[in-house]
């Protein structure tokens, strides 16, 4: 091939080589599960009432399936919990949208969550908010899994700590919201004192051992309103709350 002829035919084919070069780079940033995560949003969460734009929009962009283990990446987007190790699971997905909703955030709300176990509601809050996202995990091999995945999926707004959940996150309260992921018999005081007036709580409330009542709590002049919102199944808190009866 002389060189004009070398360059007439890369000049011919540039663009089919650049689109050759590309097209992995496409493949790669594309997300296998995109499809199978937006009819998820529509049958398991639309359908049942959760209307909240942002809560869909989020839902329907949070890479569920990176928030459990490999084997059970298929299953991510299943209408039920799923295990996360440590005896733990991840909340069904209609279950996330409900209480997130339920929260109703605003972008500049303070936001902390107890029993951050895998990790996959803290980004979802932190999808919605852009202060930070504060989440409390009692068990340690989960605070290291969640803490190392929020970060290399890039969620620089959460901090996350390693302590018992009973006791807040005191040195950022108060906060607009506080959601906690573990059933317990009561709503622990230090909770309800971290809360801002006209604050949300949102907490599986009841026995620990078969289900409890979605119970969401808003601080209003020092007083507490309390909605009950519907039967869950939740694991359950451990640590201080077992003391109190
Ligand atoms: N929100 C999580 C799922 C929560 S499962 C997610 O999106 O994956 C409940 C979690 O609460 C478990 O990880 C459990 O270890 C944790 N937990 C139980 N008692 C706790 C406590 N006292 N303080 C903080 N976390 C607690």
């Amino acid at each position: 091939m002389t060189w004009n002829r070398f360059t007439a035919f890369f000049k011919c084919n540039s663009l089919l080589l650049v689109f050759l070069i590309l097209l992995p780079l496409h493949l790669l940033a594309s997300d296998p599960y995109d499809k199978k995560r937006q009819e998820m949003v529509e049958k398991d969460i639309k359908a049942r009432g959760v209307k909240d734009k942002k809560v869909l929009e989020v839902i329907g962009k949070v890479p569920r399936h990176l928030f459990v283990d490999k084997n059970l990446m298929d299953k991510a987007y299943g209408d039920h919990p799923l295990p996360i190790g440590e005896g733990q699971t991840i909340s069904q997905p209609y279950v996330v949208a409900l209480m997130t909703e339920a929260l109703k955030l605003k972008p500049t709300d303070r936001v902390l969550e107890i029993g951050t176990g895998s990790g996959y509601q803290a980004a979802v809050l932190a999808e919605i908010v852009i202060k930070e996202v504060y989440t409390v995990e009692i068990r340690k091999p989960l605070v290291d899994m969640a803490a190392k995945r929020l970060k290399d999926l890039g969620y620089k707004n959460v901090k996350v700590r390693y302590a018992d959940g009973y006791f807040g996150w005191e040195e950022y309260s108060p906060f607009d919201a506080i959601i906690v992921t573990a059933a317990a018999n009561h709503i622990p005081p230090p909770l309800i004192k971290q809360l801002k007036e006209g604050g949300r709580l949102i907490i599986p409330l009841g026995s620990t051992v078969y289900y409890q009542v979605l119970t969401l709590v808003t601080k209003k002049k020092g007083e507490l309103k309390l909605e009950q919102m519907g039967p869950v199944a939740f694991v359950p808190m451990i640590g201080e709350v077992k003391k109190i009866k």
